[in-house]
């Protein structure tokens, strides 16, 4: 990049900062997730460090936080307020460890540890023991009165016990659970417009700026306090572990103390971090965090360390990993699914997100590129969350420099070339002997049954030595075969091999979802399963086969239709997919390589009247057959026994029982009546539920 390019792309970076930011601090709203706004700060900050000629005072690296909002009265405050410096890994944290030890000329130095709550920064002003003002942070110098609003706190005391003079910070937040109730139910604001709130930092700061403070209390306002101003305590506060002892005796409000640790080496607080960046440990909280703050705990270092133009020297704010970030889209390549759905694909500048290197994301559809106006070249958000696929959110249209160009969506199915059909939202190849689709299906198969060693690339390998045309082959793989192979050698064609004959037996809901029947999804597969079930004798290939070949199209899908779960479409889709030719041709396959059907096992419930019992049964009953009690008895959690023992602990009697019965009294067994099992039936039918995954 050169200068002029730099200069211009900094004045991009900044308006889009300043816009950013304003949206934040002063409207409570958001216009790029927050961990982008954090990104493009960096990113200014790099290229200003790189061309330094272009800072001014002005530019967003420069400044704290906020606009001032005009509604609101403005307060100076009494000590300039702070912003924290970022860390996003193990790296940046050691070297503020070695920043701090180099300045303190020490060897070793406590940290504390404090969950970031991701609310907003708030100072109070106690007077006399009495609640006197509430600040917000604004610009660092001078915040705005929310005093009204921060009254309304619900764990904050308007009065002390103590009659003292106390300057605190805090951040105050609404919990999860308060912001889902608000979300649910959309107030207006003071404008009369519908507010609607992104998360619950948005809902909070909203809260807090808001002129009526009634609005506020609605909202449950909570706060925890964590950072000491101006006091007249008569003790000495020397660290952030005495801070909140003080805290407690005056009750006041922070965070719970099983979050706050201190340690004596980065290399635990690094632990910490990691602990706290997995979003399952976060969700036992009740209320947002965006990081951990270290802080060099105590707080005669601190005063030693001091302060930068913008930041504190003796702290620092460690974010989590970034589910949203930005990036250069490199070009779009269209990729055909098994059902022949054509999917643009992203191709990114590779860029770390949530733990893991993207450079692919999916853009959905053709509607979707349009929708969200997106060229090749565009600097777009991308999202990636637990185990979903990235995808790409937007464009930052103002970063835009002009060379981008359109996405221009194929006409054609970009392996075989049949027309595709561009008035459905997913464009589609329709072409059942398309290449890309039959690969597709192929990889979709190993990966739903989970073949381990028959990934991707072993697919495409063996498809292009013609090795498999269709799912049964892989199991007429011979050693000799598989040697052909790129990479192959013993071990991995032993364990292939090995991989293969441990799947040979499969529910027919496995086999189902496996083949990727257009519209069944592995719910679906399990309700067609257990269909077959109840009409085959056995679970046996050659049966369903035998079935498959004679079956009436037209009885079949009226049978489909009255399944409970399975909607007409998905009926119709099965009923065809049953019905061809082909279907029938790969079933027979399996059959011949050997694959068999086993049904899925009940789950067997633990806490029923069965449970751990040894049953015999005798007479016969109203409203069961013994093979329906049997079958009861068993996925209760109970045993069949065939006949009267000491053994045995309980005898089920129906009518005309015979000398079962007198020996179960002569043994002192317990006796069931007909009445006892039909009152327990429900809760044993509820279990019905196969225990295999599909
Ligand atoms: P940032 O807004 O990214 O500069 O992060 C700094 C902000 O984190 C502070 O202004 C506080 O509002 C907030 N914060 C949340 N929890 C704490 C905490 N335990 N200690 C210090 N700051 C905190
Ligand atoms: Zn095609």
């Amino acid at each position: 990049m050169d200068k002029a390019q730099a200069q211009k792309q900094i004045e991009l970076l900044r308006e889009k900062i300043r816009e950013a930011n304003y949206a934040y601090f002063t409207e409570n709203r958001e216009v790029v997730p927050e961990s982008v706004r954090d990104q493009l700060k960096q990113e200014l900050l790099r290229l200003e460090t790189k061309f330094p000629e272009f800072i001014t005072p002005d530019s967003p690296t420069q400044r704290v936080g906020a606009a001032l909002d005009s509604r609101l009265p403005k307060i100076t405050h009494k000590n300039r307020k702070y912003s924290l410096g970022d860390s996003f890994n193990a790296e940046e944290l050691t070297e503020f460890d070695e920043r701090v030890k180099r300045f303190l000329k020490v060897e070793e130095i406590e940290y504390s540890c404090e969950l970031k709550v991701d609310g907003l920064n708030i100072t109070l002003w106690y007077e006399n023991g009495v609640l006197a003002k509430a600040i917000t942070r604004g610009d660092g110098f001078m915040g705005e009165d929310v005093t009204h609003t921060i009254r309304t706190c619900e764990n904050l005391p308007i009065t002390l016990f103590e009659n003292i003079n106390l300057e605190v910070s805090g951040e105050v937040f609404i919990t999860k659970q308060d912001f889902e109730n608000v979300k649910n139910r959309p107030t207006k604001n003071e404008a009369n417009e519908v507010e609607s709130y992104k998360n619950a930092r948005n809902l909070a700061a909203g809260s807090v700026r808001q002129l009526d403070p009634r609005m506020a209390a609605e909202r449950h306002l909570k706060i925890f306090l964590y950072e000491l101003g101006e006091h007249n305590f008569s003790n000495e506060i020397k660290s952030q572990k005495d801070l909140f002892n003080q805290f407690d005796t005056l009750h006041l409000p922070h965070q719970p103390l099983e979050n706050f640790k201190v340690f004596s080496d980065i290399q635990f607080v690094i632990k910490f971090c990691e602990q706290w960046s997995d979003p399952k440990a976060r969700e036992k909280l009740d209320y947002d965090i965006d990081g951990i703050v270290i802080k060099v705990h105590d707080f005669n270092d601190r005063k030693r360390l001091g302060y930068t133009a913008k930041t504190a020297k003796f702290a620092m704010a460690f974010k989590f990993p970034a589910e949203e970030k930005f990036t250069q889209l490199l070009d779009v390549q269209f990729q055909v699914g098994r059902t022949g759905a054509i999917t643009p694909v992203a191709i990114l500048e590779p860029v770390d997100l949530a733990g893991s290197t993207v450079a692919r994301a999916t853009l959905h559809n053709r509607e979707e590129i349009e929708r969200k106006g997106v060229r090749i070249g565009d600097q777009v958000i991308i999202r990636k969350a637990g185990d979903i696929i990235p995808e790409v959110l937007e464009p930052l249209l103002d970063l835009r420099t002009g060379d981008e160009k359109e996405i221009v969506f194929p006409t054609r199915c970009p392996e075989c070339g049949s027309i595709l059909d561009l008035n459905e939202t997913v464009a589609r190849c329709e072409n059942l002997d398309c290449p890309a689709r039959h690969r597709q299906s192929l990889f979709y198969f190993a990966n739903t049954l989970d073949i381990e060693g028959l990934g991707p690339k072993s697919i495409e390998a063996m498809l292009k030595l013609n090795l498999v045309h269709t799912v049964a082959d892989f199991w007429k793989l011979k050693p000799l075969d598989l040697a052909t192979l790129p990479g192959f050698k013993r071990k991995k064609i032993k364990n292939l091999l090995a991989a293969l004959e441990a799947k040979k037996e499969l529910t027919l809901a496995e086999i189902f979802t496996g083949l990727g029947v257009r519209l069944v999804g592995s719910e679906n597969a399990k309700i067609f399963a257990r269909y077959f079930k109840e009409h085959l004798h056995s679970p046996l290939l050659k049966e369903f086969n035998t079935y498959l070949s004679t079956l009436n199209p037209k009885t079949l899908l009226e049978d489909f239709i009255h399944l409970d779960g399975v909607g007409e479409k998905v009926a119709q889709a099965m009923t065809h997919y049953l019905s061809i030719n082909s279907t029938q041709k790969l079933f027979k396959n399996l059959e011949n390589v050997g694959i068999e059907l086993v049904w899925p096992e009940e789950i067997i419930a633990n806490d029923t009247i069965y449970t751990g019992k040894k049953f015999v049964i005798t007479g016969s009953f109203e409203a069961f057959s013994r093979d329906e009690i049997k079958q009861m008895v068993t996925r209760g959690g109970g045993k069949i026994l065939s006949a009267i023992s000491g053994n045995a602990d309980v005898l089920i009697c129906g009518a005309k029982a015979g000398s079962k019965l007198k020996k179960a009294q002569d043994l002192g067994l317990e006796i069931w009546e007909e009445d006892k099992i039909s009152n327990a039936l429900s809760t044993v039918q509820d279990n019905k539920e196969p225990r295999r995954l599909f």
